[in-house]
């Protein structure tokens, strides 16, 4: 019978109906302190503590602190300690602060090729999506399902629907995969995947890079999403190659086989023309409150769009390129590896940020780290004017020193533009990597294909 990549990795994980195995488990410092609590008041030990890996990320400081201890908000140093101890007590491997592995969750599972094709993967924070783009069946999972999964190594899920993005046509200059993404969610809803498994395809995401694949898979909760996927191909196991966590040799034969056969019907199919994406720009509260940079804050439609303004201190009518900005943030497991830091570096290479603006890069990893400042990228920034951090989710969510003050108005390549997900009163643009380091050197938005032409 034909299956999708999907029903595949489903068929060949559910051990009983609605309950599957689970291949990898990633852990971080915010959602499982009651999930080891739990184990211990229940007396049990982890399943799989091979299977599973975990690392501090969420309300790490940038700093460059090396130590819990340094960690000056006392729940965020309790938490990363309570971290470091129940991994020791179960015997999980942790790279916490200081460690040269530490990063954000979704950027360290790829990096060390523990995400693999065909996995199931889950992890106690909603972008787990991202590990998607190998081929993976990878899900965000709640504290109690946390507990669960160290105990027994299996995650109760109903099964969810399918669901098909199919991409035609080709990217235009200065386009992105963040783009595409926005503007997917901006076509489809933020309700749209709800309940689905997204499977991506088409010739605009088989030339993309895994980055780029990442960038997308990630933002699938954003449209409803429960998961989102790509089939792996040679891109993938270029990837994988030599990673210190993927087998070797790389069982390519296998993995090849994780496609969606012919003839297979989705629950739900869109369909998106690349070619006619530019580059976007969130102007409300949700990820599909979007418009191209070219555009204008529309009237609203809703009562939510309406406060939606309100809170965004907007005018219908605005062009998007005119509204100014205080702060620049390129970070988040969207996007912040070494792909995005370099194509932002190229961005603001020789040119100044504006002095309104305060505009920081946070790796998403300490590897990335390390690899950017190899590269010198680190100094390209620096001599621009941003602030250069260490690794950690940073100014993706309030709960770490990096925060919006009220009022201020940030382009930010994170995937959230909740209000107040940046701090309190904070005001959230999503763009790609290079929008944003444009926006930094102007001080608003402007359309990154003319602008660099422009400044050739
Ligand atoms: S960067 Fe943001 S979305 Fe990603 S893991 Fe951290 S908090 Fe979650």
């Amino acid at each position: 019978m034909a299956k999708s990549l999907y029903e595949k990795i489903w068929d060949a994980h559910e051990v009983a109906p609605g309950l599957i195995y689970v291949d990898l488990h990633m852990v971080h410092e915010v959602t499982s302190p009651q999930a080891f609590d739990g184990l211990r008041l229940n007396g049990r030990r982890v399943r799989r503590p091979d299977r599973t890996l975990a690392t501090a990320d969420h309300n790490v400081p940038t700093d460059g602190s090396k130590i819990a201890a340094q960690i000056a908000d006392h729940l965020s140093r309790v938490q990363v300690e309570a971290l470091e101890r129940n991994c020791e007590e179960f015997g999980i491997p942790v790279y916490s602060i200081g460690s040269d592995r530490q990063g954000i969750v979704h950027v360290i599972g790829p990096e060390l090729g523990v995400t693999q094709p065909g996995m199931t993967v889950v992890c106690g924070d909603s972008h787990t999506a991202t590990h998607g783009a190998f081929g993976a069946l990878a899900v965000g999972i709640g504290t109690s399902e946390v507990e669960h999964v160290l105990a027994t190594q299996t995650l109760i899920q109903p099964k969810p629907r399918s669901m098909r993005v199919h991409y035609r046509s080709e990217l235009g200059y200065g386009v992105t995969p963040k783009d595409l993404i926005l503007a997917t969610i901006g076509q489809m809803g933020v309700s749209g995947g709800v309940g689905h498994v997204i499977e991506y395809a088409g010739d605009p995401i088989e030339r993309l890079s895994m980055e780029g694949r990442m960038t997308i898979c990630n933002m699938t909760i954003e449209g409803g999403g429960r998961a989102g996927m790509v089939a792996p191909d040679d891109v993938t196991f270029e990837w994988l190659e030599g990673r210190p966590a993927a087998p070797d040799p790389l069982p390519v034969d296998e993995w090849r086989s994780l496609r969606t056969d012919d003839g297979v019907e989705f629950d739900r199919e869109i369909e998106v023309d690349a070619s006619t994406i530019s580059p976007q720009v969130t102007w409300g509260t949700t990820p599909g409150m979007v418009a191209p940079v070219t555009g204008e804050v529309p009237e609203p439609r809703t009562e939510g769009e309406e406060r939606a303004l309100r809170y965004m201190d907007l005018a219908p009518g605005t062009p998007i390129r005119e509204i100014p900005l205080d702060r620049v943030f390129i970070g988040s497991c969207t996007n912040s590896r070494i792909g995005d830091l370099r194509a932002a570096a190229e961005v603001v290479k020789g040119r100044q940020v504006s002095s309104s603006i305060d505009a920081m890069v946070v790796p998403g990893s300490q590897q990335v780290k390390a690899q950017a400042e190899a590269e010198g990228l680190d100094e390209v920034f620096r001599s621009a004017g941003f602030d250069w951090r260490s690794a950690g989710c940073s100014m993706c969510l309030g709960m770490n020193p990096d925060i919006l003050s009220p009022g201020e108005r940030c382009a930010s390549t994170s995937n959230r533009n909740f209000e107040g997900r940046q701090g309190r009163g904070g005001r959230t643009h999503l763009v790609s990597p290079e929008m944003a380091a444009a926006a930094a050197v102007e001080g608003h938005f402007v359309d990154i294909r003319d602008w660099e032409r422009a400044i050739a």
